[in-house]
C-alpha cells in the first residue's frame, strides 16, 4: 500500500514537473486557439499536419481536425480527451484526419463514461460522408479498426460515445453543430476544389473564433460567417505564384488578405504551411498585409493565440 502511494505521488510529481517545464502549454487558456499541427500534407515542412484545439476556461472544448502528428501534439499540449466536448472534421484529406483513430483509441482508458459530439461533411466527389468515414474505421465487421467498434456503436466496453452530426456541405446557410453552456458551434461549406469541406465558428461569451480549413476563397458567404471574429484562422498553403490547379484548391495570399479585410477579425492567424511555402513565407505574409491592416500571425505547432 505504501509503495503504491509512493509510486502514485512520484508519478503525480513527475506529471507536474513535465507540465511546468514544457513550453508546449498555453499560458492563457481562457478562450484560446492552439495549433497541434500547422503544416500541410507533405512531411518536408517538419510540422504536424492540420489539427487545432480550442481551449475554453482552461479546458480543451473542441478539436478541429486531427491530421498526422496530432496524436503526439495533443499529449504535448496537456489536453485530455476526457475534457473534449466537440470534434469538428473539415474534410477527409489524410492531412486532416489520419490521426483521429489513434486519438480516439485513448478513450479505452477513461475512468468514466464520456460523450463527444463529432461533426463532418456529407459525402461527394469520391469522398465519404462523416458516417461513411467512421464506418470505414470502426464498423464491427468491416472496419479497419473493428476492434474499436464500441467507439462508434456505443456498445461494448469502451466508455466513449460519439454523437455524429453530418453537415450538408452544399447548404448555403450555416448549420449549428453544437450548443451547450452558452457555447454555440456552427459549420459552413467552403470550396476546396470539389472536396466536401467545412469551416467552423465557435461563439462563446468570451468571444468568437473561426477556423477555416483549406479553401479557394470562392464562397462569398464565408465572409459573413467569419465576420468580426476575435480570431480568424486561415490556411496559407500556396504562394502568390501558384499554378491554376493549386489555386482551384487553395486561396492565394492576396485572396486570404481580401477575405480578412472584408471579415474584419481582430487577429488573423495563418497555418497549413508547406515546405515550399515556408521558403517564401515572409513574401506571402507581405502580400496578405497589403490587403488586411490588422495583426497577422504565422502559427507554429503548439503556438497559442488568445481571443481578447
Ligand atoms: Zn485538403
Amino acid at each position: 500500500m505504501k509503495i503504491h502511494a509512493l509510486a502514485l505521488s512520484l508519478s503525480l510529481a513527475c506529471a507536474a514537473c513535465i507540465a511546468q517545464a514544457s513550453p508546449t502549454q498555453c499560458e492563457n487558456k481562457a478562450f484560446t486557439v492552439q495549433f497541434l499541427g500547422s503544416g500541410g500534407p507533405i512531411s518536408d515542412d517538419a510540422r504536424a499536419s492540420s489539427a487545432t484545439l480550442i481551449w475554453l476556461k482552461g479546458k480543451p472544448l473542441a478539436l478541429i481536425d486531427a491530421g498526422g502528428g496530432a496524436f503526439l501534439r495533443f499529449g504535448q499540449s496537456g489536453a485530455r480527451l476526457e475534457d473534449v466536448r466537440f470534434i469538428g472534421l473539415t474534410h477527409f484529406h489524410t492531412d486532416h484526419v489520419s490521426d483521429l483513430p489513434a486519438l480516439l483509441k485513448g478513450s479505452y482508458f477513461f475512468n468514466s463514461p464520456h460523450q463527444i459530439d463529432i461533426a463532418g461533411p456529407s459525402g461527394g466527389a469520391g469522398f465519404p460522408s462523416l458516417s461513411g468515414f467512421m464506418n470505414a474505421q470502426f464498423n464491427a465487421k468491416t472496419g479497419a479498426y473493428a476492434y474499436l467498434s464500441g467507439l462508434y456503436s456505443g456498445k461494448g466496453d469502451i466508455p466513449l460515445k460519439l454523437n455524429l452530426k453530418t453537415v450538408d456541405y452544399a447548404k448555403a446557410e450555416r448549420s449549428t453543430v453544437y450548443r451547450h453552456g452558452g457555447v454555440s458551434i456552427s459549420a459552413l461549406g467552403i470550396p476546396h476544389g470539389d472536396v466536401p469541406t467545412l469551416a467552423y465558428r465557435i461563439d462563446a461569451p468570451e468571444g468568437s473564433i473561426v477556423i477555416s480549413a483549406d479553401q479557394n476563397g470562392g464562397n462569398p458567404r464565408f465572409v459573413d460567417f467569419a465576420k468580426n471574429a476575435d480570431i480568424l484562422v486561415m490556411p496559407l498553403a500556396i504562394d502568390e505564384q501558384a499554378d491554376a490547379a493549386s489555386a482551384f484548391l487553395h486561396a492565394k495570399p492576396s485572396t486570404v488578405g481580401r477575405i480578412a479585410a472584408a471579415a474584419k477579425p481582430k487577429q488573423l492567424v495563418l497555418n497549413h504551411f508547406m515546405g515550399k511555402g515556408l521558403r517564401v513565407k515572409d513574401a506571402s505574409l507581405a502580400v496578405v498585409r497589403r490587403y488586411y491592416a490588422g495583426p497577422v500571425y504565422a502559427g507554429r505547432d503548439l503556438s497559442c493565440f488568445t481571443a481578447r
